[in-house]
């Protein structure tokens, strides 16, 4: 589904992802894991085309998207995207954020639209707040209904950035549970994460960067028994 091929991005001279190769299969979860700094949402802006690639490719469904000939709205479109806070639009209801993109860049009609984001809202708990504004949400209500936003419109791909981290602890669970559940139910999901016991029991694989680079890339399992490269066992210790 998709295919990074030596994905480069520097600001200045400073090289944030250096050389990436990476493939992502339809139904499959991959976690994005390493320090502060490593390059983990440079890379998922990359795929989203927020940021462009100085060198390499990338491939949607055999399609080369890096390409700049390429519509990236068109792109974007087939991508849902949750960063780490701040996703809903203040002033609009939330069944508003939910059903925008639908109606707007797919042209989905408001009813249909609309029914579709109610039924959405139900399945995490917030029917009840479909007419609310966000800033009514608790933190944890907000990323749920920021996620059910991005898969509202059936995005090929959906891309996570740290949904948890801007989180009280006891509103993790809530938000962790829904993507479990998109997991569950076959969503292609690249996530950004330091949940390592989420990534651990969600992911089917975790992709391990240091400085811009691949270190380790993994089925989930292998990766946290029984890592092959020194730098990821050391990554590791520090959440033990
Ligand atoms: P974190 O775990 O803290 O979210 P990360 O792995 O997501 O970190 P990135 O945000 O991708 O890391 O940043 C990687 C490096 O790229 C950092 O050193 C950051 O300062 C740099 N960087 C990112 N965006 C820009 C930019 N627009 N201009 C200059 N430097 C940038
Ligand atoms: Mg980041």
């Amino acid at each position: 589904l998709l295919r990074l091929r030596g994905v480069r991005r520097a600001f200045g001279d400073h090289v944030v992802l250096d050389g990436i190769d990476l493939d992502v299969s339809a139904h499959e979860v991959v976690a994005l894991v390493g320090a502060s700094g490593s390059g983990k949402s440079t890379l998922l802006r990359t795929i989203n085309l927020i940021e462009r690639v100085d060198d390499g490719e990338i491939f949607l469904r055999g399609q080369d998207v890096s390409d700049p000939r390429v519509d990236a709205d068109g792109v974007r479109a087939r991508i849902g995207v949750v960063f780490q806070a701040y996703n809903l639009f203040p002033h609009l209801s939330v069944l508003d954020n939910v059903t925008l993109a639908s109606r707007l860049v797919h042209r989905v009609p408001r009813a249909e639209a609309e029914r579709r984001g109610l039924e959405l809202l139900a399945s995490i708990g917030l029917a009840d707040f479909a007419r609310a504004f966000p800033d009514r949400l608790s933190g944890g209500q907000q990323q749920r209904a920021a996620i059910v936003r991005a898969i509202a419109t059936e995005p090929e791909l959906l891309l996570l950035d740290e949904v948890t981290s801007a989180l009280d602890p006891e509103l993790v669970g809530e938000v962790l549970a829904l993507v479990r559940s998109l997991a569950d139910g076959g969503t292609t999901i690249v996530m950004a994460t330091h949940e390592m016991a989420f990534a651990r029991e969600v992911a089917d694989r975790v992709v391990f960067l240091d400085a811009g680079r691949i270190i380790e890339d993994a089925p989930a399992r292998q990766f946290f028994e029984s890592p092959r490269e020194e730098r990821t066992r050391e990554f590791l210790a520090r959440f033990l």
